[in-house]
């Protein structure tokens, strides 16, 4: 209940306005969010790597209303780029991007706009040593991001994309991605989906295994994406079973949520990369992070009274 409330408010446009007008990213920020600037981003990747982590930066915004607010996303993408190329960061640093923020959405021709500045920043990010990994947003969307993601990878083979467990269809889109030179983020799914696209509860967990099942025997490299104890224990397993070596597969956390067991995997000699989201647009990405774990409202509710 409180998660379908929450889920509904991260669309809310006023709800939304309302909470950046106030401004509570400081006790936000500490947590969840590396900060407002490219040069947070890169101060909170360099210690991250310095701890044997990698890192996925993605730059907050998403449901972009105009082709000007799509190019400078995309633009904010390739100066994030070159700066870590700068730092010495770009091989252990990729870039996280949502298509509905460089211009999905859009009426009439924002699909292509969106692919097109998706290859700009795929070309940017292989020109550094870098790469790129599209994320999944809601259901409504999914044929539309795989369709580009198998356009990128055309060009740019090593595209990432996320596949979603909660989704019914993702056990078969898992068999269709399984392939050499795939990466694949298998997460359990983090937007309000209805009953006719979406398993529900325990479901949403079982679901998971059959798509991690079907990655872990292919011949792409799976990007385990949970905090789940339990689903954290089954990836080693299923990677055991299918002899792959250790650096074939990554866990992916997100920043501030299990930040001990992402060093205790790392020190057991895991590849793990950790989900790095800086900008000023952090509405829908907290809101989200509210949904899974209700208690995070109260640090939300702390920020607003101590401002
Ligand atoms: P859960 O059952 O939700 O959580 C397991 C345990 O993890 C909890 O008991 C708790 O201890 C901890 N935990 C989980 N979430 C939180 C939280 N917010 N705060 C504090 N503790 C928490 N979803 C998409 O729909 N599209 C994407 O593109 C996408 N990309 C992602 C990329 C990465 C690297 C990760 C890790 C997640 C991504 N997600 C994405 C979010 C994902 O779908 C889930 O909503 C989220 O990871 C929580 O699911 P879980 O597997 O951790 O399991």
């Amino acid at each position: 209940m409180v998660r379908t409330l929450l889920l509904k408010a991260a669309r809310n446009e006023a709800i939304k306005d309302a909470a950046l007008r106030v401004g509570v990213t400081r006790g936000v920020v500490e947590r969840f969010i590396a900060g407002e600037g490219a040069e947070d981003a890169l101060r909170v990747s360099r210690t991250l790597v310095g701890q044997g982590l990698q890192v996925s930066v993605d730059h907050l915004g998403e449901d972009t209303r105009a082709a000007e607010q799509a190019e400078q996303v995309a633009l904010a993408y390739l100066d994030l780029l070159s700066r870590l190329a700068e730092a010495g960061l770009a091989e252990s640093v990729e870039v996280s991007v949502k298509l509905s923020a460089i211009g999905q959405l859009l009426p009439g021709d924002g699909e292509q706009l969106a692919l097109e500045h998706a290859s700009t920043i795929c070309a940017a990010a292989r020109a550094v040593g870098s790469d790129v990994t599209i994320d999944m947003e809601d259901h409504t969307t999914t044929d539309s991001t795989l369709a580009i993601v198998a356009e990128l990878r055309r060009t740019h083979p090593s595209t990432g994309c996320v596949i979603q467990s909660y989704l019914h269809r993702s056990e078969a889109d898992c068999e269709r991605l399984a392939g050499s030179g795939s990466r694949v983020r298998l997460c359990k799914g983090a937007y309000s989906e209805p009953e006719s696209v979406a398993y529900q509860g325990h479901d949403v967990d079982r679901s998971y295994v059959r798509c991690l099942r079907v990655l872990m025997e292919g011949e792409g490299r799976p990007m385990v994406a949970t905090h789940d104890p339990r689903l954290i224990a089954i990836a080693a397993d299923l990677a055991t079973r299918n002899h792959r070596a250790q650096d074939s597969w990554e866990y992916q956390m997100l920043h501030g949520i299990r930040p001990e067991e992402q060093r205790r995997l790392v020190a057991a000699g895991h590849p793990v990369r950790v989900y790095l989201p800086y900008g000023t647009d952090w509405y829908g990405y907290m809101v989200r992070r509210m949904a899974e774990k209700p208690s995070n409202l109260a640090l939300f509710l702390r920020g607003l009274v101590s401002k």
